[in-house]
């Protein structure tokens, strides 16, 4: 059994179909097991190793945990790991995505140049823990468009892509997203 250092059942569900063909079983953290979790900082490693270990000291088993955000050129690479702040607090995620809009209006293309930033990390009770990157780039759209996924989908097009991120089906979003290269890159570790 695997703890995922999250409160959240959305990530939980995401997180078993990225890992699905390890065959392994998850939950998720209870309050209690991330009650020590510290404040989050400005960087992906540390918050995602701060995740991860607390929920495996907690618990006594080992924990998966990620932190994720999304870069923007002609923002100097914000909101980053900001990015479920950004704009303030008490915002919707569509709000959100405006904001992030209405920042780069009438900005140049190359301004528009995006990646979204995974850093998913492993810890066990024994204190071993280890992160993977993953990245997946493209550019900001000038409006939403697509209905799936969730944050920054529906105004981030994937390299390579005409459509949203919104816009693509799960396994496509899987196969591709910064999320997905992450975790497939610990799927080794986790399995040993
Ligand atoms: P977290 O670290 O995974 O909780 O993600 C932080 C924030 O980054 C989220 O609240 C979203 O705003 C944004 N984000 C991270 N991953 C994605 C994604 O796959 N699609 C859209 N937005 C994302």
């Amino acid at each position: 059994m695997l703890v995922l250092a999250s409160s959240n059942p959305g990530k939980l569900r995401e997180f078993e179909a990225l890992l699905g063909g390890a065959g392994l079983e998850m939950r998720l953290a209870t309050a209690e097991e991330l009650a020590a979790l510290p404040e989050e900082g400005d960087a992906y490693e540390a918050n995602a190793l701060a995740k991860a270990r607390t929920a495996a000291a907690a618990s006594g088993l080992p924990a998966l945990a990620d932190d994720s955000g999304l870069e923007v050129e002609g923002l100097g690479g914000a909101p980053g790991p900001y990015s479920a702040r950004f704009g303030g607090p008490g915002l919707l995620d569509a709000e959100r995505a405006q904001r992030l809009l209405s920042a780069l209006s009438e900005r140049p293309g190359a301004s528009r140049l995006a990646r979204f930033v995974c850093v998913a990390a492993y810890a066990r009770p024994d204190g071993q823990s280890w992160t993977r990157r993953g990245e997946c780039p493209g550019l900001i759209l000038e409006a939403p468009k697509g209905e799936r996924g969730f944050g920054y989908d529906p105004i981030f097009q994937p390299e390579g892509h005409t459509v949203s991120m919104a816009e693509l089906e799960p396994a496509q979003k899987h196969a591709l997203s910064h999320r997905g290269k992450a975790l497939r890159a610990l799927e080794a570790l986790i399995a040993s």
